[in-house]
């Protein structure tokens, strides 16, 4: 069948419309349908992508074809006989990895945005044209995709073609002033595109690029169809986020987290920055070849219901950064510095002992997706502690098979399962399968992990590994945990409430159930003013904080809108929240050779 022909064209910068031209030579005989993403696979909320076209039209021979909008997402173009031709004019000013841009200095864009279906005909091959910009849009662009050229040379405007529609979605595209630097990974070309004025030193960037994809390589081995990889990073001022593909993803960081020329070290932001290139090229394996069976086809119609989430990404989250630790890219301390912060992250969570993970991945698209100031009492996430799962059955794994069995073996019988033959992983796959592996009896294991709510058994699984596991209290707003710190200089009371800045305002962001603010009467969103009638802000109440003792009683002044109004709090003791690990002091040579195969020292 003839390819489809997809022809997107930057029509207007500034006024951020791209126009996409879509045409079929075959359209079915009883009135073509379009149809545009409800979402974007890899990331679980319903988008409606066709809110953003701003006109559409049909068009056979030139002549106008009718078209009828038949819900949120789809036309339907009146019986044709001829090639038809959809026109759509999309609006694009959305900076995400998962949206689509248009503006004067660039141009960025997720096929689920701008490219409709052709529906019963997804599985033709499709072309795409990429059009420049008119003058004065454009000078100096190059075009970065992982989108397999036809007659468009290296990085440029031209000619583009896919497999099939979901090919054709699956890479994003990146226009604009790029710095790229190519490097090759287990023999495979790879690229890093950037956009934004860096000042990187593009040369130790690629060699640690290198390295962690090597490392992720060595545990699958590479697809069969990964003959290139590209990360395209949009590096402004700040933000951070990344969106996987088959063979790319798109990626936001902070350009001050990049390496300048010179740096030798590995700052905590780069550390970050190499953990998200970690973790979205291991998701190359799993979630975009090894699927639920539930995405296997994606419906991009409606929300698609998996309780394996915690599998996809929390997985996922274990292996980036023990990638980065087995690679050499960070020492064992540095590591451990990670984990301490992500167990931090899940244990000050209070919504761990109401929502499994198995729950928050079915309910991804309503909850996780889309959190509010109940969020830390009502929801776990299935991205920190999918991962201290993940950590926990891979120590369970080697304690209990004396290290014959490691949550290597599963993933790698999981990808000759479902991962080389595109088979979807069945609900229960996973489980059976690491219970196939090990000979082990995990049921009470996932029972608990997975489907309960109760505390992980991370202090006893990290200490045969010669690892210590502690807590302590929070030093305050910016403790992240994976640190010791003085007990002494730690208050020894708290509020129970997240504070923040807004417009100058300090702000109760969320209220944790049973604590002190909650108790006295606080509301997520009242301005705190005054602290036993002296005026106080988000820095001077840390301050404060440690002049007083459990039991102690304050009057906490706050404004809900525009309305004054006293509560009388009593203060609690601070929980040990904050988790740090170190290395057992007096670890035996057993525990050393555990903790060295195991973190691949
Ligand atoms: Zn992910």
């Amino acid at each position: 069948m003839a390819a489809h022909r997809y022809h997107i064209w930057p029509k207007d910068p500034g006024a951020h419309l791209y126009e996409v031209r879509l045409t079929v030579a075959q359209p079915a005989p009883d009135g073509q349908v379009f149809a545009m993403p409800a979402w974007i696979p890899g990331s679980y909320m319903i988008r409606d992508y066709a809110k953003h076209v701003v006109s559409a039209r049909a068009e056979a021979d030139g002549r106008e074809v009718g078209l009828t909008k038949l819900d949120k997402s789809c036309w339907r173009a009146a019986p044709s006989d001829r090639e038809l031709t959809l026109v759509l004019e999309v609006y694009a000013h959305d900076e995400s990895v998962r949206g689509a841009h248009l503006d004067a200095t660039h141009a960025f864009f997720n096929g689920t945005c701008v490219f409709p279906a052709v529906v019963g005909q997804e599985s033709t091959p499709c072309d795409l044209e990429i059009a420049a910009p008119e003058a004065p849009f454009g000078k100096g662009w190059r075009v970065a995709t992982s989108m397999r050229r036809v007659t468009a040379a290296e990085y440029d405007f031209g000619a583009y073609t896919t497999e099939d529609y979901a090919e054709l979605i699956d890479h994003p595209v990146e226009i604009g002033e790029l710095s790229i630097g190519e490097f090759e990974a287990g023999g495979i070309a790879h690229a890093i595109a950037i956009r934004g004025k860096t000042r990187v030193d593009m040369a130790r960037l690629c060699h640690d690029l290198q390295t962690v994809c090597e490392q992720q390589q060595s545990l699958l081995g590479p697809p069969r169809d990964l003959d290139r990889y590209l990360f395209l990073l949009n590096a402004p001022g700040s933000g951070y986020g990344g969106l996987e593909h088959r063979w790319s993803s798109a990626l936001i960081c902070g350009r001050d987290n990049l390496p300048a020329r010179g740096d030798e070290n590995v700052s905590e932001e780069y550390r970050t920055f190499l953990g998200l290139v970690s973790h979205e090229y291991f998701h190359l394996w799993n979630v975009k070849r090894m699927k639920p069976a539930a995405f296997t086809p994606y419906d991009l119609s409606r929300e698609t219901h998996t309780g394996l989430l915690w599998v996809y990404e929390g997985v996922t989250s274990y292996y980036d950064d023990l990638a980065l630790v087995r690679s050499g890219a960070v020492p064992v301390e540095s590591y451990l510095e990670v984990v301490g912060r992500t167990v931090t992250n899940v244990i000050r969570g209070q919504g761990r002992r109401r929502q499994s993970v198995a729950a928050s991945s079915f309910d991804a698209w309503t909850k996780f997706y889309k959190q509010d100031a109940n969020a830390p009492n009502a929801i776990v996430s299935y991205y920190t502690k999918g991962a201290l799962i993940a950590m926990c059955l891979d120590l369970k794994l080697r304690d209990e098979t004396g290290g014959s069995t490691t949550l290597d073996d599963v993933m790698k019988e999981a990808w000759s399962r479902w991962g080389e033959t595109g088979e979807g992983m069945p609900e229960e796959g996973f489980e059976k399968l690491c219970i196939e592996v090990s000979g082990l009896d995990l049921q009470d294991f996932f029972d608990a992990t997975v489907r309960g709510t109760g505390a992980l058994p991370l202090e006893s699984l990290l200490k045969s590994h010669g690892i210590d596991y502690k807590l302590r209290r929070s030093a305050g707003g910016k403790d992240k945990g994976g640190k010791r710190a003085d007990d002494a200089n730690l208050p020894s009371v708290w509020l129970g409430a997240n504070l923040g800045t807004r417009n100058g305002r300090t702000v109760f962001l969320a209220v944790h159930n049973e604590g002190p603010a909650e108790r006295a009467g606080v509301s997520p969103g009242d301005e705190l003013v005054a602290l036993d009638g002296l005026r106080i802000n988000i820095k001077g109440c840390e301050a404060r904080t440690r002049r007083y003792r459990p039991g102690d009683k304050s009057e906490l002044s706050v404004f809900r809108g525009d309305e004054l109004i006293s509560l009388r709090m009593k203060w609690q003791e601070a929980p040990a929240d904050t988790c740090y690990l170190e290395l057992t002091e007096d670890a035996d040579d057993e525990l050393v050779s555990r903790r060295d195969a195991w973190l691949g020292q």
